[in-house]
């Protein structure tokens, strides 16, 4: 299949207007981020969000009919790429993960009664989501392991179980669980999602945990990932998403799209880094010469543009195979991009770190945060060895075991070339 780099030129004005909304209009508002109240903050993102949709650019990943813009994974990607080097662009954006997701989730499974009560209302900005899947006491990478349940009791599911590390949830007004509603069926069939809301009798939302990102955030700010008590929760019936033990499939619409937006923004954030770690080059010396005359310093430099520009390729072609062949289609290339972007991003502010010195450890520089929250990357959105376990599998499928010596052995071959041009050598002679 032909692959086209072109950036049709009216959407290059579109990506020229976010890069210098984002330079401009966004990031400057970071050193006083801290000082807003959360009534502040709301009052301070609606002209934002206004001008963005003015642009036609809010909530790119959905489809039309959901608010969005149908425009598809490559020109979305090409716009994550500026947004990711502004933590809160995609609020702004309208395509803030966890909410993102979850409308994806809801307009795949929902009933137009669930669209009505949360899809609708979270699309409007109205209701805050959260997703929650993962458990202390088993693997994450392996969701086949889930222990809470949802056992169907009349008319209602009742919840027992715990959930942590589940973003936003102290802050949320509904949460779509993963849980066990059918222990007995094949593996990938036991697990269903179910909605519980707010304020729910049984429901603990009990402490936001400190993470290497935020080691001091209070209960109930934005970006928490909190711990959740589950007890005899219920819920009515018709809080089931979908079908019946099809968690699973379900979580793959939710999951796919969302990997590859995360790995794109990854590389946005990465490219801030890049700014500073050349910016800093220049601007400082040491033995009589700028730093960026310093064979090692350019090697970094060198060694971050490689990086990045391997990164930008695998993730646009990427997108581009999600527009082709849907996202189950472009699996490999979204774990691909995943694995290497995570990698990216970690090594490209760490050496960005590296030459700033001491002022790069301070906290007078975004680098020491960027970077503890870059270790989040490998081992979010799925494990990057799981997703190199999935790459090697795809990758095996296209071969076959051979008897006896390996295919390119060379006195089989030569003594088969032998045989086959023969007549070639009689001729010469
Ligand atoms: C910042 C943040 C936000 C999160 N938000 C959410 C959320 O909103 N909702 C939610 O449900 N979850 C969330 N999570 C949880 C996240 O999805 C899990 O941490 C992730 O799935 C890994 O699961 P685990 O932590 O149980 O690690 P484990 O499954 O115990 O894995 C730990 C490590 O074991 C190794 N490993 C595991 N399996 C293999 C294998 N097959 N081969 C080789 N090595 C392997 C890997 O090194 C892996 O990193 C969040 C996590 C973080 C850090």
């Amino acid at each position: 299949m032909a692959w086209d780099f072109q950036t049709d030129p009216q959407f290059q004005q579109k990506l020229d207007w976010v890069r210098r909304f984002v330079d401009e209009e966004l990031i400057p508002l970071e050193p006083i981020m801290g000082d807003f109240s959360a009534e502040q903050w709301r009052d301070a993102q609606e002209p934002l969000k206004q001008q963005v949709k003015d642009q036609g650019l809010w909530a790119c990943h959905l489809e039309k009919e959901l608010g969005g813009q149908g425009m598809g994974q490559l020109p979305l990607a090409l716009m994550n790429l500026i947004t990711g080097r502004c933590p809160y662009a995609q609020e702004i954006f309208g395509n803030m993960a966890p909410d993102s997701g979850n409308a994806e989730l809801l307009a795949e499974g929902g009933t137009e009664a669930q669209k009505e009560k949360w899809l609708w209302p979270n699309l409007r900005g109205e209701i805050r989501s959260s997703f929650a899947i993962t458990e202390p006491w088993v693997a994450g990478t392996d969701p086949t392991q889930i222990q809470s349940t949802a056992v169907l009791d009349g008319d209602e599911w009742v919840i027992n179980g715990r959930k942590w590390m589940i973003t936003n949830a102290s802050r949320s007004d509904f949460i779509i669980f993963m849980l066990v509603t059918d222990p007995d069926a094949e593996l990938h069939r036991r697990c269903s999602m179910i909605v519980v809301e707010k304020g729910t009798p049984g429901m603990d939302i009990f402490r936001d945990i400190p993470t290497m990102h935020h080691p001091n955030s209070e209960y109930g700010e934005h970006g928490n990932h909190a711990e959740i008590i589950l007890d005899n929760v219920r819920v009515p019936k018709e809080n089931l998403i979908g079908e019946r033990g099809g968690g699973f499939i379900l979580s793959q619409v939710r999951l796919g799209p969302g990997r590859i937006h995360h790995a794109t923004r990854w590389i946005g954030e990465a490219e801030r880094a890049y700014d500073m770690l050349c910016e800093r080059t220049l601007s400082r010396a040491s033995f009589g010469k700028a730093y960026a005359k310093h064979g090692m310093v350019q090697e970094y430099i060198a060694d971050s543009r490689i990086e990045l520009e391997t990164a930008k390729l695998l993730t646009l072609k990427a997108a581009w195979t999600m527009d082709q062949l849907g996202h189950l289609g472009a699996r490999s290339e979204i774990a691909m991009a995943k694995v290497y972007n995570a990698k990216v991003l970690y090594q490209v502010i760490d050496r960005a770190l590296q030459v700033h010195g001491s002022l790069g450890y301070s906290c007078d520089m975004p680098l020491e945060m960027m970077y503890r929250s870059a270790r989040m990357a490998p081992l979010v959105d799925g494990a990057n060895e799981v997703h190199k376990i999935s790459i090697a599998r795809a990758e095996l499928k296209r071969y076959e075991a051979v008897e006896g010596w390996p295919s390119e052995h060379i006195p089989s071959r030569r003594e088969a070339a032998l045989q086959r041009f023969a007549h070639l050598l009689d001729t010469a002679s």
